[in-house]
């Protein structure tokens, strides 16, 4: 199939990205009614059920971006509170403190708590009312080159394989076998969210990344809880730094009250933590265990859960977001603000840049580097620079842990981001796991960071009863869609140096190191578990999980999310 444009991922940058491109066409058909442009040939790839059934986040939406593409969108987006109150916590083991300030990064009034998911779902709405098709179901499961060059200036991307439909777990043709299309594009854009597969091969082939400032992750795990009126407030934030981590990780947690009676709760945890039996899951099921968060959960019902990972590593970590026949936008280009916990509105900008230059590129048929360019100049000349370059050290400054980070972030807000000497580097986030050999004493003593607890079913929850609250399905009789290259090194290596972490560092317990038959232990993934957070791929200590997608449609269900 032939295509002008494929949009690779159906979240809010790709959404913002096919509505800015729409309104684009429009204008220049009533200009030039003699050389129309056509938007038949323009299409979305979803890979989820549903649009915006993937999409998760806390979430808070900064409307700078929204304004600009919709102006007036407020009357009718769904926004379910204005931020009208915000608190910032130190939580200790046995207590908390209030910051006296809130400081200004995490200011939020004006911004608005939404449903991540639901929003999505409205810009769907918007964008296949603009004339623009969304293939919901179809992930991208490989990249089309137009040669075989990894060079940037040469390579040149020739669109979009999708997945293969009706493939057993032996990876034979079922009855319903149906093979993947190729959509051939002149411009393919990849929205895919943080570590989109097509992304990541895109960023290893032609080596877009510098390895002196690779992309650092967090894994954030929500859930919404149904609680008692009069704890938080419609439109209350709470944000919370420490305990259960301790000074050495990087995270923290979110309260948002999305009604007087219906709140988001997460914690993040930064993937670039130390001890390998850090347990994402566990740290937030030991926050909600904290009397702060206890007193406003117990008595309460979770409804929902989700996790997903986030790029943390900000400007200096964006890779090339163009070549020949493509851009990158997003989550997948680092297009965050880990300072202020936000990304969706940079996400959205980065989509109507690269709709801009997309749109320069039907008009001239020239999707070469050279007019592509324009997106990432754009990025360059706008709000988002002004935005993501102040905090360029950010998240690097803390390498050290949270006192030097927090002095760090000090200097920075004097010197606009800068710090003394050049700009931080960061290695990847998972070469910074120890061997379990070099724990330390202390390390033992911090269960509520490492334990895998089984949770009490009212206030914590074990792993299995959170994915149920995820929706998650996959067909059972597929291929296993996490691929690990070899099973020995985790059956030996990985358990004796670093103690399996794959069993702690998944949200969805897809990773169990079980009896085998013959005696010993081996890997058993339980695929069907998996709600696409990406961690595995990011987080694993050899690099030998590889996330690929699985059959289209398979995947969490983030309804209301
Ligand atoms: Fe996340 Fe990987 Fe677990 Fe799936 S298998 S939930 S992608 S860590």
């Amino acid at each position: 199939m032939e295509a002008d444009v494929v949009i690779l991922g159906g979240g809010p940058a790709g959404m913002a990205c096919a509505l800015r491109l729409a309104q684009l066409i429009d204008a220049h058909n009533v200009v030039h009614p003699d050389k129309p442009l056509t938007k038949e040939n323009i299409c979305m790839l979803e890979k989820s059920r549903e649009v915006g059934q993937h999409c998760l986040s806390g979430a808070l939406l900064d409307p700078r971006a929204m304004r600009e593409l919709l102006p007036g969108f407020e009357k009718e987006a769904p926004l379910d509170a204005e931020v009208t109150k915000e608190s910032v916590y130190f939580l200790m083991a046995k207590g908390q403190r209030k910051f006296p300030i809130v400081p200004p990064p995490l200011r939020d009034h004006g911004n608005y708590v939404i449903s991540l998911n639901k929003f999505v779902k409205w810009m769907g709405q918007k964008v296949e009312e603009a004339g623009i098709t969304i293939f919901t179901g179809f992930a991208g499961s490989e990249l089309l080159w137009a040669n075989d060059s990894t060079d940037w200036d040469a390579a040149r991307v020739a669109g979009v394989r999708t997945d293969d439909k009706g493939v057993d777990k032996e990876g034979h043709p079922k009855a319903n076998f149906e093979p993947g299309y190729d959509l051939r594009a002149k411009v393919t854009i990849l929205a895919e969210g943080t570590r989109g597969n097509c992304a990541k091969a895109l960023i290893d082939r032609l080596g877009l990344e510098d390895p002196e400032h690779a992309q650092t992750y967090g894994q954030g795990i929500k859930e919404l809880w149904e609680i008692p009126m009069g704890r938080v407030a419609k439109g209350e934030v709470i944000y919370t730094l420490g305990y259960p981590l301790t000074s050495r990780e990087y995270g923290g947690a979110w309260i948002y009250g999305v009604s007087d009676t219906l709140i988001s709760v997460g914690y993040v945890t930064g993937l670039d933590y130390q001890d390998p039996r850090t347990d994402p899951h566990h740290v937030f099921q030991s926050f909600k265990e904290h009397p702060f968060a206890r007193r406003i959960l117990e008595g309460g019902k979770m409804i929902r859960y989700g996790a997903k990972s986030l790029p943390y590593g900000g400007w200096l970590t964006m890779p090339r977001i163009y070549g020949n026949g493509w851009m990158l936008l997003g989550d997948s280009a680092s297009f965050l603000n880990s300072q202020r916990l936000k990304g969706i509105h940079l996400a959205m900008k980065s989509g109507m840049l690269a709709a801009e230059a997309a749109f320069k590129a039907m008009l001239t048929g020239d999707s070469s580097a050279g007019t592509l360019g324009d997106y990432k100049t754009a990025v360059n000349e706008s709000w988002i620079h002004d935005e993501l370059w102040p905090v360029r050290n950010f998240h690097q400054g803390f390498e050290h842990g949270r006192i030097e980070g927090m002095v760090s972030a000090a200097i920075q807000q004097i010197m606009r981001g800068g710090v003394f000497g050049p700009d931080k580097t960061n290695p990847p986030g998972y070469t910074c796991m120890r061997r379990i050999d070099d724990l330390g004493p202390s390390d033992w003593e911090r269960a509520p960071i490492v334990c895998n607890a089984k949770g009490d079913g009212k206030l914590t929850f074990d792993r299995l009863t959170d994915v149920f609250h995820s929706g998650t399905r996959h067909d059972e009789d597929q291929p296993v869609h996490l691929v690990v290259e070899d099973l020995n090194l985790c059956r030996e290596r990985c358990t004796r140096e670093y103690g399996n972490p794959c069993q702690y560092f998944c949200p969805a317990a897809v990773y169990e190191m079980a009896e085998s038959e013959n005696g010993g232990r081996e890997l058993k993934i339980n695929f069907t578990n998996c709600v696409h957070c990406k961690t595995c791929d990011i987080m694993d200590p050899y690099q030998i999980i590889t996330w690929v997608p699985p059959e289209g449609g398979g995947g969490p269900n983030y309804d209301g999310m």
